[in-house]
């Protein structure tokens, strides 16, 4: 499939979708504390997206049986929320969620402290959501893809995390996930060259420990091979022929 470059009237829907997509974020933030199931926060989004009139594109997306990823601790992505996961004082908590709005996607991941946090955990937080933000300064018109990949692994390798690279961001418009692949890891390759109105996920996944990862029995958990803590920051962008536009976060940083 090829890469899509969104019209006007496209970009306006993507824009309104990604705005939809961040009051979900925000709202869901509010109640992360200890003693909350996975459940609840998985109910409050689903119910956050069909209020404003949107429709959860994770529900039912090869068979996900939620409408919000709830991922714990090592738990990497597509941590599916049960009744009886309930987040203690320490955990961390990646929500990753998306929605449809008028036929377009938006799709945005944040990784949230419960309680109190070891300060080592809380710096692979912070570091794996500034890694997003050295990615997009890469992200436009002219520049090749795989400069974005490579500016995350730039930021991110010299605090010796582990970056996961069986999972990557992806391109995004009338459907989850489009053309093209967005690696999070360094890359030889320059990629193709990006195009004002195209729109991409970008999200890295960033582990504590080493980059290894894998599935569990219900098939959909990914998990820090090692066991140890794994964050998650995504956001549709926009390429332009500036600064690229967060359709899923208003504010810069
Ligand atoms: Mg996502
Ligand atoms: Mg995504």
């Amino acid at each position: 499939m090829a890469v899509t470059v969104k019209s006007a009237r496209e970009i306006d829907l993507m824009r309104e979708a990604g705005k939809r997509l961040e009051y979900v974020h925000d709202r869901m933030q509010e109640m992360i504390k200890p003693g909350v199931s996975t459940w609840e926060i998985d109910k409050l989004g689903d119910k956050l997206i069909r209020e404003q009139g949107c429709e959860p594109n994770f529900l039912n997306y090869n068979g996900f049986p939620a409408s919000i990823c709830v991922s714990v601790n090592e738990e990497v992505v597509h941590g599916i929320p049960s009744k009886h996961r309930i987040l203690q004082d320490g955990d961390i908590v990646s929500l990753d969620c998306g929605l449809i709005y008028k036929g377009y996607h938006s799709d945005a991941a944040r990784t949230h402290a419960v309680g109190k946090v070891k300060e080592e955990v809380l710096k692979l937080m912070e570091v794996t959501r500034q890694s997003f933000f050295e990615g997009i300064k890469k992200a436009t018109d002219g520049a090749h893809l795989f400069e974005i990949s490579n500016a995350i692994a730039d930021y991110v390798e010299p605090y010796g995390y582990g970056i996961v690279q069986d999972l990557v961001g992806h391109g995004i418009g009338t459907k989850l996930h489009e053309d093209p692949q967005i690696p999070n890891f360094r890359q030889r390759r320059k990629g193709l060259k990006l195009r004002a109105g195209m729109t991409l996920a970008i999200e890295p996944m960033i582990n504590l420990g080493g980059y290894e990862v894998e599935w569990l029995d219900d098939d959909w958990t990914v998990v820090a091979s090692d066991g140890l803590p794994s964050a998650h920051y995504e956001n549709t962008i926009l390429v332009t022929e500036g600064e690229p536009e967060i359709l899923t976060l208003g504010r810069w940083s």
